[in-house]
């Protein structure tokens, strides 16, 4: 049996979360009225959303030799995310700076810091390998090129969004950017003549979409009341990928993302609001979708 069936290979971030009356302007100095630490990084959190949907899953990343990198450790092993292959490097664990003020504007600086040096690595045998764009781009070329030739299927979170080389566009099987990224890698059109086999575009409220060479199929959103929209494109691509893993179709693996991506919502923060996989089948299952 395939030991994986997903693996992530991304960044690892201790979120360092303020809040304030107002961000500061330049030179200024305010006070924070709330501040709270917690575990972020697009490949940490979307490892979590694979996991919590039940996917046997490993994370491939790099952390420091301190206390956050001890912390992000210690969150990987609590999901039961294997990290074996996460290497402790000499360079800070990577950090977000947060502000954020009273009507949700937010101001936020992100340390690469170990992220900056996540190198290829021999994977663990997976079914799907699942990648956002917060390591090294060569990292990200090569895993994904590696990871095609050895069967396993290609995933890529394109954010944040940047030029993408066609080598890689041609062994990526799936890319799922949010709206905004979409249009920066110039559209769905475009990426799917670069060699892309499938787009899945996610829209916020209104769903996702399914785009091939044989057509578009619009997916719709599964209706909740939000109260922060952080997280959600990660407990979608997470649930996604966990789904195609169990030999979902993309439509069903679609679907239930959907409902993963709007229950995460519903609850504050980034690996808070990642749903597990008993909470997601039954809204599914309600056919409220
Ligand atoms: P990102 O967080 O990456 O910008 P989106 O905002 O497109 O991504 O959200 C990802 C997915 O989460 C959407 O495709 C949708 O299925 C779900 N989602 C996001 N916001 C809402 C919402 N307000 N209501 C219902 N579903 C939502």
């Amino acid at each position: 049996m395939v030991p994986f069936d997903v693996v992530v290979v991304g960044s690892a971030n201790l979120d360092l979360a303020a809040t304030v009356e107002r961000l500061p302007k330049p030179g200024e100095t305010v006070t924070a009225i709330d501040y709270a630490e917690y575990a972020g990084g697009k490949g940490l959190n979307q490892a979590v959303a694979a996991a919590r949907m039940g996917a046997r899953t490993a994370f491939v990343g790099c952390i420091g030799d301190d206390d956050a990198g001890a912390f992000l450790r210690s969150v990987l092993q609590e999901e039961g995310i294997d990290a074996s292959l996460v290497r402790v490097v000499k360079h800070p664990t990577g950090r977000a700076f947060i502000s954020v003020d009273r009507s949700a504007e937010n101001s936020i600086i992100v340390v690469p810091g170990a992220n900056a040096h996540v190198h290829p690595v021999a994977l663990p045998e997976a079914r799907v390998l699942l990648m956002q764009l917060e390591i090294p781009l060569s990292t990200v070329v090569e895993t994904t090129v590696t990871a095609r030739a050895q069967g396993v299927l290609t995933v890529l979170n394109p954010a944040p969004a940047c030029v993408l080389p066609r080598e890689m566009l041609e062994s990526l099987q799936v890319i799922v950017p949010n709206q905004h990224e979409s249009t920066l890698l110039g559209g769905t059109d475009c990426l799917l003549e670069a060699g892309v086999q499938q787009v899945v575009t996610t829209l916020g409220a209104r769903g996702a979409e399914i785009a091939s060479r044989n057509g578009v199929m619009a997916v719709p959103s599964h209706r909740v009341q939000p109260v922060d929209t952080v997280g959600a494109g990660d407990a979608f691509t997470g649930a996604m990928c966990a789904m195609l893993a169990e030999g979902s179709t993309m439509e069903q693996a679609v679907r239930v993302a959907a409902v993963a991506g709007a229950l995460a919502t519903t609850v504050r923060g980034a690996v808070p609001s990642l749903p597990r996989r008993e909470v997601v089948l039954r809204a599914f299952e309600s056919g409220v979708t």
